[in-house]
């Protein structure tokens, strides 16, 4: 493991404009050039009240850029006691970050010798939950903040609880035997396939709904069903495979009354957590 320190590169922008040279035209007539003494007729450049032909001004007392060695006449960069073009020194002075490669302004941080962004060297230092390489650039998260490379595809996301399935994050995944599903191993652990265990559940369900959605005892009816079963019972328009459950309602008439019968269909193998949400959306 590295160390990293912190760092900052600070140039002050009011030193940065400071020696901008203003190219004026002359109005007077007695102006002398403060490097040939010569008079100046037409444009001239005047730095600190001095006045100077713009070809004087640029061969004689304009700063040298200490990279490209050419005349600075606009804006420029001072950086410890040299002088650059602002372009000369993004380029060749200023640090640049190891990992997006471009000019670094303000914090950095050092690692290794080689100098970052404090937010690229935060995601350098992230590793795919997946194959361990660390993240560079965009990654996909899942619904619990586990990084990995959008490589590697969505198909490793559980349907149920929405992890990322690998060893570190979910044990690993599951073919579930109750539903043909492929499950992470924390899911597959709560998974209810039993009918008692499933009765218990929905009965805790319908209690907690029970003063919203009053359903009399004798007209509702449930069972679990594997992944195919319930792709049977889907209605038509409905995305395949979306549905945990599915409600079949039925309005009967005997006699003079109206009866309604729910029949629920839900997905066997679901985590408890999960069935139970199910059941009370049912
Ligand atoms: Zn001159
Ligand atoms: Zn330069
Ligand atoms: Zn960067
Ligand atoms: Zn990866
Ligand atoms: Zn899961």
């Amino acid at each position: 493991m590295q160390t990293c320190r912190a760092g900052a590169h600070l140039v002050r922008l009011a030193v940065l404009l400071a020696a901008a040279a203003a190219i004026v035209p002359a109005l007077a007539t007695d102006l002398t050039c403060g490097v040939c003494g010569k008079a100046i007729t037409g444009r001239y450049v005047e730095v600190d009240g001095k006045a100077y032909h713009p070809q004087c001004y640029e061969q004689h007392r304009a700063p040298r850029c200490a990279v490209c060695g050419k005349p600075i006449l606009e804006s420029r960069v001072v950086w410890e006691g040299k002088d650059y073009h602002p372009d000369c020194y993004r380029e060749a002075i200023q640090p640049h970050c190891a990992a997006c490669g471009k000019p670094i302004e303000g914090q950095y941080v050092v690692e290794g010798g080689k100098n970052y962004h404090p937010a690229c060297h935060r995601s350098r230092s992230l590793k795919c939950v997946v194959c361990g390489e660390p993240l560079e650039g965009s990654y996909l998260a899942d619904g619990w903040g586990n990084p990995f490379h959008a490589r590697h595809g969505k198909d490793l996301l559980c349907p149920f609880c929405n992890r990322v399935m690998t060893v570190s994050t979910t044990h690993g995944s599951f073919i579930s035997t109750a539903n043909g599903m492929r499950i992470c191993g924390l899911c597959a652990r709560r998974a209810v396939a039993r009918r008692g265990e499933a009765a218990a559940i929905i009965g805790r369900a319908r209690r907690r709904i029970r003063d919203l959605f009053p359903v009399p005892e004798d007209s509702f009816t449930w069972e679990l069903v594997d992944k195919l079963q319930l792709i049977a019972l889907e209605l038509p328009g409905q995305r395949p495979g979306d549905e945990l459950g599915i409600t079949l309602g039925e309005r009967m008439r005997q006699g003079g009354k109206t009866t309604h019968q729910i029949h629920v269909s839900i997905l066997s193998g679901l985590p408890d957590w999960l069935l139970e949400a199910v059941a009370a959306r049912r």
